[in-house]
C-alpha cells in the first residue's frame, strides 16, 4: 500500500510523448497530489518506467538495459500509441521502429493517444496504483460525509 502511493518514475523520454510527460510533472497538473512527482535520473532509484515515445531499434538495447537496472518491484507504463503498437510509423512499412513496448517489456498500463494529455497519464498512474494495491482509493472525502470535493 505504501509503494502504491509513492511511485518513483524514471526521468527519460523517447519522443514527443515525453513532452506531455514533462508537463504532467509541472505545477499545473501537480502530480505530487498522487505521490508520483519525484522523477529520478537513475534507474536504480526508480520503480516505474514510463515508456513515452517512439522506440527505435537503435534505442531498444538502451531501454532494455534501463529496465534491467531497476530494482524489484517495478512497473512499466506504455504512454502513447508509439509505445503501444508503433503508432503512426507502423503503417509506413518502416523497419526502424519497434511495434510496442510489450514486445520486450512486461507492460502494466497502456495509455493510448498521440500524444496522451497529462490528465491521461495521471489516470494511468492512478490505474497503476489501483493495480498494485488491489482497489482504487478515494481521493476526496466521500459525498456522504457532508464535505464537498475541492
Ligand atoms: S504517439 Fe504520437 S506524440 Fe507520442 S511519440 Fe508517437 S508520434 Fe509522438
Amino acid at each position: 500500500m505504501g509503494r502504491s502511493n509513492s511511485l518513483w518514475p524514471m526521468t527519460f523520454g523517447l519522443a514527443c510523448c515525453a513532452i506531455e510527460m514533462m508537463a504532467t510533472g509541472a505545477s499545473r497538473f501537480d502530480l505530487s497530489r498522487f505521490g508520483a512527482e519525484v522523477f529520478r535520473p537513475s534507474p536504480r532509484q526508480c520503480d516505474v518506467m514510463i515508456v513515452a515515445g517512439t522506440i527505435s531499434r537503435k534505442m531498444l538495447p538502451a531501454v532494455k538495459t534501463l529496465y534491467d537496472q531497476m530494482p524489484e518491484p517495478k512497473w512499466v507504463i506504455a504512454m502513447g500509441n508509439c509505445s503501444i503498437y508503433g503508432g503512426p510509423f507502423k503503417f509506413d512499412g518502416q523497419y526502424g521502429v519497434i511495434e510496442g513496448a510489450d514486445t520486450f517489456l512486461p507492460v502494466d498500463i497502456y495509455i493510448p493517444g498521440c500524444p496522451p494529455r497529462p490528465e491521461a497519464l495521471i489516470e494511468g498512474i492512478l490505474q497503476l496504483e489501483e493495480k498494485i494495491v488491489g482497489y482504487r482509493r478515494p481521493r476526496w472525502p466521500r459525498v456522504e460525509s457532508g464535505l464537498k470535493q475541492p
